[in-house]
C-alpha cells in the first residue's frame, strides 16, 4: 500500500519563520555574520524511508532527524508522529530546540525528528514496529545515542514510544552502561522520572504565572496583576494542553475556552477542563460538553472573550488572517511556533503581551535534562540528595560548632543533619520526585 500522505512533499515556510526571528534577534549582537550563519543552519539533515507491514502488503513510510546544532553534546528533541510532518517542519523545531535549550541552560544542542503518519491509523503492533524501525535506521548512521542524540516524546508520541526507543537501542548495544541514556519520556518504571510527563504544562502555567505577576505591566494593557480569576483559553488537550490547564486552574485562573482539531467549546462562567478531556474521551469530541458554547470551527474558539491565551496545539495556528479577532492579551505559548511573525508584530503594535514558546514550552527539556542524568549517573534522585545534603548538613554541623564554640553531642548533631535535609527538601519540592 503506497503513504497517500502528501504533507512529507510539501515545503513550509516554518524554518524561514524560525530564522526571522533570530535574525531580528542577532541584528542587537555583535557577532560576525558568519558565525550567526553558522547558529542558525541545521547542521545535519537525515531523511530516510523504510517499509513495515501493513495488513497484507506493505507501506514505505517518511522520517526525518534534523539534528540543527552540535555546539554542545548530545543534541536533544522530541519526535513527531504526524501526517503533517514535513523536511521544513523538522528543521524548524529542531532549531526551537537549541534556542529552548540555550535559555534555560541545558547542556544540549538542538534536535527534532518526525515520522510522517496518523498514529490513529496504526495498531500497536504497527506502531512498535515502525517505532524500532526508526531506531535501528538511526542507530546504523550513528545518529542516535545518550552522548550523541537523544530523543524524546513530541505531537503523536509518548512514554511508550521511548520505551520501545530505549529498548531498540539497548539491543543494538548490549552490555552498555548508559543505554537508557539514550531517551527521556520514558515510563517512570522504565528508568523515566516523575514530574517529566506533567513538565511542559507545568512550565506553560509557571510560565503564564510569572508573567502575570508584574503588577506595571499588566496595568498597561489593563489587567490586574496575578493569575487569579484571569480567564484563559487553551488550544489542545494533549498532553501540553491538559497539564497546561490542570496547573493554571490550580494557580487560580479560570479555563473559559477549550479547543481541539474537530472544534471548540466556551463557557465565560469557567469550565472543568478534567470533565471536558473525559467528554471528549467518552463521545470522541469536544463538542456538545454540557452547559458550554460549541463551535465547529476549532479557529473560533481561539477568537472567544479571555484575557490569555494559550495555543498549545500546532504551529501556525494565530496568523495574519486570525490575529485581529484574537480578544486575549497575552499569549503564552505552550506548542512551538504557534504564532506567525506577521501576526506578532500585529499582536505586539496592539499592545499584547508574548511569552515566547521557547521560554513558555522548555519545562519538558528542562525535567529530560534531569532524567538523563539519573539514567547516565545510576543514582535515583532522592538518594542522590540524601547524600548530598547529609553532606552539606554536616558542614553545617561544624558552622554551628565553630560559631557557637560548643562541642555538639551525637543527639544534637543528628537533630541539626535531619532537620536541615527535610527543609532542603521540602524547599526544593523535590519529595515527590524520590524514586
Ligand atoms: N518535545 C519536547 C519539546 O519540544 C521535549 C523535548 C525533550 O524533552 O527533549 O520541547
Amino acid at each position: 500500500m503506497a503513504n497517500t500522505n502528501k504533507a512529507a512533499m510539501q515545503d513550509g515556510h516554518f524554518f524561514a519563520d524560525v530564522c526571522k526571528n533570530f535574525d531580528y534577534a542577532a541584528q542587537f549582537t555583535n557577532h560576525d555574520a558568519g558565525l550567526l550563519d553558522q547558529i542558525k543552519s541545521c547542521n545535519s539533515v537525515y531523511r530516510f524511508r523504510f517499509p513495515i507491514r501493513k495488513g497484507n502488503g506493505f507501506e514505505v513510510i517518511d522520517a526525518w532527524r534534523v539534528e540543527h546544532s552540535h555546539h554542545q553534546s548530545p543534541t536533544k528533541g522530541g519526535i513527531r508522529y504526524s501526517e503533517m510532518v514535513n523536511e521544513d517542519e523538522v528543521m524548524a523545531l529542531a532549531a526551537l530546540m537549541t534556542y529552548k535549550c540555550a535559555i534555560v541552560n541545558v547542556p544540549f544542542g538542538g534536535a527534532k525528528g518526525g515520522i510522517c503518519i496518523n498514529p490513529k491509523n496504526y495498531t500497536v503492533q504497527e506502531l512498535e514496529n515502525i517505532t524500532r524501525r526508526y531506531t535501528v535506521e538511526l542507530v546504523k548512521k550513528n545518529f542516535i545515542g545518550p552522548s550523541i542524540d537523544v530523543p524524546a516524546p513530541d505531537y503523536g508520541s509518548g512514554e511508550r514510544e521511548m520505551s520501545w526507543i530505549a529498548d531498540t537501542y539497548a539491543t543494538m548495544n548490549p552490555g552498555q552502561l548508559d543505554a537508557m541514556g539514550v531517551v527521556t519520556g520514558k515510563p517512570l518504571a522504565l528508568h523515566g522520572i516523575a514530574g517529566r510527563r506533567e513538565a511542559t504544562g507545568r512550565g506553560v502555567a509557571i510560565a503564564a504565572r510569572e508573567c502575570v505577576s508584574f503588577g506595571e505591566d499588566m496595568e498597561k494593557i489593563g489587567l490586574t496583576a496575578g493569575l487569579a480569576g484571569k480567564k484563559v483559553i487553551v488550544q489542545g488537550l494533549g498532553n501540553v494542553g491538559y497539564y497546561s490547564a490542570k496547573y493554571l486552574a490550580e494557580f487560580g485562573a479560570t479555563i473559559v475556552g477549550l479547543c481541539e482539531y474537530e472544534g471548540a467549546v466556551y463557557n465565560a462562567d469557567g469550565l472543568d477542563y478534567d470533565a471536558v478531556f473525559q467528554h471528549r474521551k467518552t463521545t470522541g469530541s469536544i463538542l456538545n460538553y454540557p452547559g458550554a458554547q460549541s463551535f465547529t470551527r476549532s479557529g473560533e474558539g481561539l477568537e472567544q472573550p479571555c484575557d490569555i491565551l494559550v495555543p498549545a496545539a500546532l504551529e501556525n495556528q494565530i496568523t495574519i488572517e486570525n490575529i485581529r479577532n484574537i480578544k486575549a492579551k497575552i499569549i503564552v505559548e505552550g506548542a512551538n511556533g504557534p504564532t506567525t511573525p506577521e501576526a506578532e508584530k500585529v499582536f505586539y503594535e496592539n499592545g499584547g503581551i508574548i511569552v515566547p514558546d521557547m521560554y513558555a514550552n522548555a519545562g519538558g527539556v528542562t525535567v529530560s535534562y534531569f532524567e538523563w542524568l539519573k539514567n547516565l549517573s545510576h543514582v535515583a534522585f532522592g538518594r542522590m540528595n540524601r547524600r548530598f545534603e547529609e553532606n552539606s548538613n554536616m558542614n553545617l554541623v561544624n558552622m554551628v560548632e565553630g560559631i557557637t564554640g560548643v562541642s555538639l553531642n551525637a543527639q544534637q548533631r543528628a537533630t541539626i543533619v535531619k532537620g536541615a535535609s527535610e527543609l532542603e527538601l521540602v524547599n526544593s519540592g523535590l519529595e515527590d520526585t524520590m524514586i
